[in-house]
């Protein structure tokens, strides 16, 4: 697109993706609506343990992706002073050895964490991770967009979308209809139902999983730390944060249940803990399309429409905001999303 300004875009969902998307294309001179059925993060993006990973043990497709987070990340940082990332490094060790590089020992763990109370002899620890609260920085990146003049439009969920011929030119509103040149959908879970309207079948399923927040501790976890034990990290407010696997709707599965049992889990590697007590304990709803890779790209049924929809899309929502809009704005194809395309579910 030679001149982005006064290109109108919709952008559906107001989670994390969506808003970094709506700030990006605003900023690129676009007239970016941003639609929200209820409130800014009140998707799955309210639950997340928002560890910025930018690893991934095994062959990764989105290898290039995950590499750029962090980058991404620290230019967003430049641009929006209200968003807060504790750059703290991440921790990770689950008994096998770990690969030579950020390899730390014992001593060097014990440094790093000096609370716990069964370090291992080795462990990865990736001092470049970090993690953010993901409300407050969707709403950062929403202040943003907005001061690059786009609209938001919460409680106003998106009912169907208006056509002329192949090519769609709208959305239907509760408030009415938004005429667009490009609609993205990036809707999280609510994202298939959106193209199940327009025909278009894409498979992503609402993968369960728990987020914990415990009452405020004096400090006492100072990286991010992953074990098989427990997954958690401190808030900037002293709040013990955890993520923890859905183990299914059974009673002692419960997330509160799943909240004490942890509990008790933190207390055992721990030294240092008053009462772990759960402020909330939930499951969260995470989008995953069926090959587990993010599906970011132009659907090819119909014309304007730009799927954007991924897990972990905390970790990836800087990196595919950029890339993304420029696509759409710029005609610039990131070779990086080439494996994220909606139409691999498609051939043939
Ligand atoms: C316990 C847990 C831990 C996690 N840990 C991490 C982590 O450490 N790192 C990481 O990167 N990710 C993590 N995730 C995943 C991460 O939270 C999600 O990948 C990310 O928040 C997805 O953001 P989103 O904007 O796509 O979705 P959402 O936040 O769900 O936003 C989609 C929005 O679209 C809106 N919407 C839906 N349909 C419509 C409609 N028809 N009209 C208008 N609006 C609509 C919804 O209301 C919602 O607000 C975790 C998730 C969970 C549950």
């Amino acid at each position: 697109m030679e001149n982005p300004q006064g290109k109108r875009v919709v952008v559906i969902g107001a989670g994390i993706v969506g808003a970094s998307l709506a700030y990006h294309l605003a900023q690129k001179g676009a007239q970016v609506s941003l639609v929200e059925a209820h409130e800014i993060a009140s998707g799955v993006t309210a639950t997340s343990f928002a560890w910025l990973h930018a690893t991934h043990p095994g062959p990764d497709p989105i290898a290039q992706l995950r590499g750029a987070a962090i980058q991404e990340y620290h230019r967003l940082q430049t641009q929006l002073p209200g968003l807060q990332i504790q750059w703290t490094g991440a921790l990770s060790y689950d008994g096998s050895p770990p690969a030579s590089t950020n390899r730390v020992s014992r001593a060097q763990i014990l440094e790093l964490e000096p609370n716990l109370k069964q370090p291992p002899d080795y462990a990865t620890y990736v001092a470049e991770e970090g993690a953010l609260d993901a409300v407050a920085a969707t709403h950062a990146l929403v202040a943003g967009a907005q001061a690059h003049g786009a609209k938001l439009l919460t409680q106003t969920p998106v009912l169907g979308f208006v056509t002329e011929g192949q090519q769609v030119t709208g959305v239907e509103t509760s408030r009415g209809i938004i005429h667009a040149d490009i609609v993205v959908l990036a809707a999280g879970t609510g994202t298939a139902r959106l193209t199940d309207m327009l025909h278009v079948s894409l498979p992503i399923t609402a993968s369960p999983s728990i987020f914990i927040r415990y009452k405020p501790q004096p400090k006492l976890v100072h990286t991010l730390i992953s074990n098989p034990h427990m997954e958690v990290r401190q808030n900037a407010d002293g709040a013990l944060l955890a993520a923890e696997d859905y183990l299914g709707d059974a009673e002692e599965n419960r997330a509160d249940a799943i909240a004490l049992r942890t509990a008790k889990a933190i207390d055992h590697e721990l030294n240092g803990l008053a009462c772990l007590e759960p402020e909330l304990a939930c499951v969260g709803l995470r989008p995953i399309a069926a090959d587990g890779i993010p599906i970011i790209g132009y659907l090819p049924q119909v014309a304007g429409v730009y799927v954007c929809t991924m897990h972990p899309g905390v970790a990836l929502a800087a990196v595919v905001g950029r890339l993304a809009s420029e696509e759409m704005l710029e005609d610039k194809p990131a070779e990086a999303l080439g494996g994220c395309r909606p139409g691999r579910f498609f051939r043939g």
